[in-house]
């Protein structure tokens, strides 16, 4: 009976809907309006509306302190800022395309000093339900309109603003790369802390824990700050058309199973929602050779191409490159910038050979980049 009366009630607001629906819009739709119910994603799933997630941030629960810190756990914005000052960086935005960013690392400065994991998820929890999620819920609210604005309010001299017409065919775009980075720091605590304060101007879709924990900070569909000025083929704007994930590890230790074991999972699913191409992950290294160095020659790249995540080389089947073979050639077909050979050398024995980075190519070498550059 209820199913009944509930297709009944769609029916009639259908039928309403329709006959109150200009036949063309005039006016900006209001996406913080609180919407029906009845919202759905493709899967049947009651999605989050804009006025939910607006408002989300406010029923959240008060963070618990850490054992080690003497705090009514209800620290206001002025203290939790006044804490954070002595010991958090100025970075530069790894994003608009153009700007110099830090090298290697998310946190640089001299002053900086480790605190406790406790004391990172007590203060980004902090963070988090006094500004953090508002402030995410503003912006996708901003971007929300400035996608559903009208070609009356267009700043492009080309178009024709006397008549306008709109077409119902269209979606969203979706991401095409995964670039791989690893944070250089403690723990993934510190790490998402860094991403929540946006005064560092960086952060990353999805950060993935030691043990494995993989915790999401962007909607896929959104610009991560990730990846800065570089070249990877001919995207120069890699934040634009990729998502960000950040490994937690300090750049000089090993990355652990549990910890590759989640990434693959998280990879896995990308792969196939976005059909991201198998030669489109790749390292934060390949894009900006001459100014980064993540993930580390720890990182295990081979496991991640037998899992079909980019490619290595086919380590039985090694063989002497033609005499014409042209290796700057052969790193630019892959993709690699050659404006600087040195560094395109360099990061492509950081991401094949690992244990040697010097610039120049030995016949070894010589014969990995030729077996990867067949793939391309
Ligand atoms: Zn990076």
């Amino acid at each position: 009976m209820y199913k009944l009366q509930s297709v009944i009630g769609s029916v009639i607001l259908i039928i309403f809907l329709y006959a109150c629906t200009p036949s063309q819009p005039t006016t900006k739709t209001n996406v913080l309006n609180k919407p029906a119910d009845s919202e759905t994603d493709v899967k049947g799933n009651k999605r989050m509306s804009a006025w939910e997630m607006q408002n989300y941030h406010k029923n959240l629960p008060k963070a618990a302190p850490p054992a080690e810190r003497k705090t009514s756990g209800r620290e206001t914005k002025k203290e939790i800022k006044k804490e954070m000052n002595p010991t958090v960086a100025v970075i530069k935005p790894e994003d608009p395309v153009g700007q110099t960013s830090v090298n290697n690392n998310i946190v640089t400065s001299a002053s900086f000093a480790y605190r406790s994991k406790e004391y990172y998820k007590f203060i980004t929890d902090s963070i988090q339900a006094v500004s953090a999620k508002a402030a995410y819920y503003q912006i996708a609210d901003s971007m929300m309109r400035m996608m559903t604005q009208l070609p009356i309010n267009s700043k492009n001299p080309a178009i024709d603003l006397t008549q306008w017409y709109t077409t119902p065919n269209f979606n969203i775009r979706k991401p095409n790369y995964v670039m791989l980075h690893h944070t250089a720091q403690t723990t993934a605590e510190q790490t998402l802390y860094t991403f929540s304060i946006q005064r560092t101007g960086v952060s990353a879709h999805y950060v993935v824990s030691r043990d494995g924990t993989v915790y999401q900070m962007l909607n896929d569909y959104m610009k991560a700050w990730h990846s800065g000025i570089g070249r990877w083929g001919s995207v120069n704007d890699m934040n634009s058309c990729s998502l960000g994930i950040e490994i937690d590890n300090n750049g000089s230790e090993p990355f652990s199973d549990a910890q590759i074991n989640g990434l693959l999972k998280l990879l896995t699913y990308l792969k196939k929602e976005y059909q991201i191409p198998q030669e489109n992950f790749i390292g934060h290294s390949d894009y900006a050779p001459s100014r980064k160095n993540d993930p580390s020659k720890y990182f295990p790249w081979k496991k991640l191409a037998d899992a079909g995540f980019g490619y290595w080389y086919d380590t039985l089947n090694l063989k002497d490159p033609p005499a014409d073979f042209n290796p700057i050639m052969a790193l630019r077909i892959i993709g690699y910038d050659t404006k600087k050979p040195m560094d395109a050398i360099k990061a492509f024995k950081l991401h094949f050979i690992q244990n040697d980075v010097s610039s120049t190519l030995s016949d070894y070498d010589k014969k990995i980049l030729y077996n990867v550059y067949l793939k391309y």
